[in-house]
Formats: structure tokens, C-alpha cells, sequence
């Protein structure tokens, strides 16, 4: 990364949930940030404002990260907007548990096309858009250690990624580039709560050895450090962040 200019990050599904306590860490770190978000402009706007009134660098800009133009034209704005990316977020993601037999063609195709082909759409721009010295950071799941029924598309998807992330951060040799996942557990946003039953919640609260869910910003965090100077060496890894879970 260079020193001469404040440092770039492209966070995706930074509207909500994760993605937003990422873009408020890595904004209190120093970056600039681009919020992306698919349709909730109303939540994205906001936590522009909310940074921008602090004196932090943000904008926030819309792509469906399942669609290929979408991804090249957010990287053409954010580098007209604020230069060249150093960091890049992939969080954006949708998870809904069905069994495999009552999952439709229409519900595997959307899972794939979001956690999946939008993991590929940015990291194929990435590769010859980051800035050298960068950091790629894309979002995993615990789910895929606990082989829970329900979760047979959503662990498909996010296996995909966890191969993307290790294969990829060989293809960027010589770029200084790092390629690493975050597989979190059960962490308390719209995706994990929704349809979801206290005692189910409760359930999953209990179910790691520090008995509680994770939040957002115990995410954030990872990701802040992934995202700096000091986590150099760590390179094709996938960190699980869950409490013990798994
Ligand atoms: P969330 O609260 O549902 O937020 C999802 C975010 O992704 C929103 O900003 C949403 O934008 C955006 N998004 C959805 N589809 C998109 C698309 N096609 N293009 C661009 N943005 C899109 O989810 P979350 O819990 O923060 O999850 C974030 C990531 O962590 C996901 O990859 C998820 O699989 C992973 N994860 C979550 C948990 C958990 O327990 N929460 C555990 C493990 C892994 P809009 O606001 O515009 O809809």
C-alpha cells in the first residue's frame, strides 16, 4: 500500500449487518471507504452521513455483486471517486436454510449467483485492479465445519469461496497482495435472526464455550487487523472467528 495517499476499501453489503460494522472499523482506521449495497440506498446513505459527520472519508455505491457489469462499473466509480483500491471486503452474501430436496432451481441459482459469482466478479477485477501491497478479505462461513441440516446450497456456496480464496492468493505471487477468509459463526444480524425463534437463538447462543452470540464488531475487528500492515504474513488462510464453536 502506498503512504502517499489514504488508504482505499471497497466493502461489498456494506449497508447492514457486517459489512456496516466493517466499513465504521476500517473508516476509525484511516481508510477511505466505498459502501456497497444491492437496494437498501436508505441504510447505505445513512451510515455515509454517519461517517462523513465524524470528518471520515466514505460514499456509498450501488452493484449487485451477482452481476458482472454492476462489479466493473462500482470499480470504475470508487476509482474515480477516491483511487485505486487497497482493500477489498467480499461480504456481501444471503442465506436461506431449506433441505436440498425443497430447494428450488430459482433459490440455487440466486445463492450461487450472490455468494458465489460475486466473490469471482470482484476478485477478477481485483486481480489487476488492486493496488500492489493490497488486501483481499472475503467472508466464509462457520456453517461449513457443522454440516447442520438446512444449509446444503448456503455451505455449497461458501466452500466455492474458501477454494477461491486459497487458489487466488497463489495466482496474485509477486503482487504482495494477501488473500485470506473469515468464517464467522452465528453472529446477531438480519441474515442469522430472521426467521428464527427465540429458543432456536438461544440455542445457537449457547452452543459455543463463550455462551454467547457473536456480534458484528467481534468481526470487525478480524477484519481490521486481516486488513493491516501487521497481518503481512498471514496469506490463503481461512480464520474461523465463533467462540470455540467449531
Ligand atoms: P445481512 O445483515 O443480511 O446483510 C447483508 C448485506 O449484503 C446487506 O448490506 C445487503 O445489501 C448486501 N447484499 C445482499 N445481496 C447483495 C447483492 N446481490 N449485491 C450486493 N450486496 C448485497 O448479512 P450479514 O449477517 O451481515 O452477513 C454478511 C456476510 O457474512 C455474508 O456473506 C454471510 O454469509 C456471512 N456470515 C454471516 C453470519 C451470521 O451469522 N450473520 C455467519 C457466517 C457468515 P442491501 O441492504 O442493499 O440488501
Amino acid at each position: 500500500m502506498s503512504i502517499s495517499h489514504q488508504n482505499i476499501a471497497l466493502i461489498t453489503g456494506a449497508s447492514r449487518g457486517i459489512g456496516a460494522s466493517i466499513a465504521r472499523r476500517l473508516a476509525d482506521d484511516g481508510f477511505a471507504v466505498a459502501i456497497n449495497y444491492s437496494s437498501n440506498s436508505q441504510a447505505a446513505d445513512k451510515l455515509v452521513e454517519e461517517l462523513t459527520s465524524k470528518g471520515q472519508t466514505a460514499f456509498s455505491v450501488q452493484a449487485n455483486v451477482a452481476h458482472s457489469a454492476d462489479v466493473n462499473a462500482m470499480f470504475n466509480q470508487v476509482e474515480s471517486r477516491l483511487g485505486h483500491i487497497d482493500v477489498l471486503i467480499n461480504n456481501a452474501g444471503i442465506l436461506k436454510t431449506l433441505p436440498l430436496t425443497e430447494t428450488s432451481d430459482e433459490l440455487y441459482e440466486r445463492y450461487f449467483a450472490i455468494n458465489t459469482q460475486g466473490v469471482f466478479n470482484t476478485l477478477r477485477e481485483a486481480g489487476t485492479r488492486l493496488n500492489n501491497g493490497g488486501r483481499i478479505i472475503n467472508l466464509s462461513s462457520t456453517t461449513l465445519a457443522l454440516n447442520m441440516a438446512g444449509y446444503a446450497i448456503y455451505n455449497g456456496t461458501k466452500a466455492a469461496v474458501e477454494a477461491f480464496t486459497k487458489v487466488f492468493s497463489k495466482e496474485l505471487r509477486g503482487r504482495q497482495i494477501t488473500v485470506n477468509a473469515v468464517a464467522p459463526g452465528p453472529i446477531a444480524t438480519d441474515l442469522f435472526l430472521a426467521g428464527k425463534t427465540q429458543e432456536m437463538i438461544q440455542n445457537f447462543a449457547q452452543m459455543p464455550p463463550l455462551e454467547r452470540l457473536g456480534q458484528p464488531n467481534d468481526i470487525a475487528q478480524i477484519v481490521s487487523f486481516l486488513a493491516s500492515q501487521d497481518s503481512g504474513w498471514i496469506n490463503g488462510q481461512i480464520l474461523r472467528a465463533n467462540g470455540g464453536l467449531a
